[in-house]
Formats: structure tokens, C-alpha cells, sequence
């Protein structure tokens, strides 16, 4: 069943079907058959009947970022494609702070913050699926504070930094043109 807990990271490689919680715990994506391969320990969920939508290589996702368990990789659930089509099941995506600008970034936190809506491109073939939010039209496109947790406004249709209105507080992100808020002051 969607949900149902498998195993967990430190025992096996998380594919297609399967997505880590918050917990690091590998849970069933889809409702399927459990189907792990001794040897490369790769554990995934056949789903039964029908062909699930699974998100693949060059897709534009929207998802949430729920998890930074290093200063260079932050866990994104993916929620759906650019069309805001739902996948069958849930993914998780990996973020690594080398696939989040063009220019250097020292810490992923400098990009996205846990609660924050991404829009990214799916740039590997297998689960665990690999985002990027590099191309101009990726990147955060809704965040809060993280002082009041108040919607952030642009403050400019091209800048990365992002404030506050009912706090004043500024932060940064790597933000896509389509991000929702723009400050009109
Ligand atoms: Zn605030």
C-alpha cells in the first residue's frame, strides 16, 4: 500500500515506486509488489495494473522541499508536472547545491529552504530521481519567512532576494520568473 514503510536508506538503494521520508525510511509510492534485488539492493514497487505517469528525464516538476540533511543537498517531494498533473504516487528528488545556479554556491540554504515551492527539471534516468533548478526558468516559486512564516515577496521581476512585508526580513533564494509575489514597492 502507498505509504507502507520497506526498509530504510542504510539498507537499500531507493527505485522507481519507492520514496524517503523525512525519516530516511523507504516507503511504497504506489500500491504495488515489493520487488528487491539482492545484489545491488535496489528495492523497488511494481504497481499493479494500468501504467503509472513516473516522472522522467528532462520533465518540469513542481515540488516541495521537506528536508536539508546537508549543507549541499536538499529532498524535494515531487507534487506534479509543470501542468500541475499529478505523477502516480510520490516521488522524492534529490537536489545538489552544484545543479542549483550557474554561478558558485556555497551552501544550499543560499537557494532553497525547507517549505518552499521549486519549479526544477528531472535530470536523471532512474529513481532516485536527480533535479536541477539551474535553467532561467527554475528555481523557487514560492517561499516563506523564516522569521514569521509569512508569504515572501520579490522584490523586483529579476531579483533573487526576497522580503518580508509583514516582518521586514530579506532573504535569498535562486527564484523562477514564475515566482507568485512581487513587490510593487
Ligand atoms: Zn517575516
Amino acid at each position: 500500500m502507498p505509504g507502507q514503510v520497506i526498509g530504510s536508506i542504510e539498507e537499500f538503494v531507493p527505485g522507481e515506486g519507492v520514496y524517503i521520508d523525512e525519516r530516511g525510511r523507504l516507503r511504497a509510492a504506489v500500491p504495488g509488489v515489493v520487488n528487491i534485488d539482492m545484489k545491488s539492493r535496489r528495492v523497488v514497487v511494481k504497481p499493479l495494473g494500468g501504467k503509472p505517469r513516473v516522472p522522467r528525464r528532462n520533465d518540469v516538476v513542481r515540488g516541495i522541499v521537506y528536508g536539508a540533511p546537508r549543507e549541499d543537498i536538499a529532498l524535494i517531494k515531487v507534487i506534479a508536472d509543470d501542468r500541475m498533473r499529478r505523477y502516480s504516487g510520490e516521488y522524492t528528488a534529490v537536489l545538489h547545491v552544484s545543479q542549483s545556479s550557474d554561478t558558485r554556491v556555497e551552501s544550499i540554504y543560499d537557494v532553497v529552504r525547507i517549505g518552499d515551492y521549486i519549479r526544477g527539471t528531472v535530470i536523471s534516468d532512474l529513481a532516485p530521481l536527480v533535479l536541477s533548478i539551474r535553467r532561467p526558468s527554475d528555481g523557487v516559486v514560492l517561499a516563506f519567512c523564516s522569521n514569521c512564516g509569512a508569504p515572501l515577496y520579490r522584490v523586483s521581476a529579476s531579483s533573487n532576494t526576497l522580503v518580508c512585508l509583514s516582518c521586514g526580513n530579506k532573504e535569498t533564494r535562486k527564484v523562477s520568473p514564475i515566482y507568485i509575489y512581487v513587490s510593487r514597492s
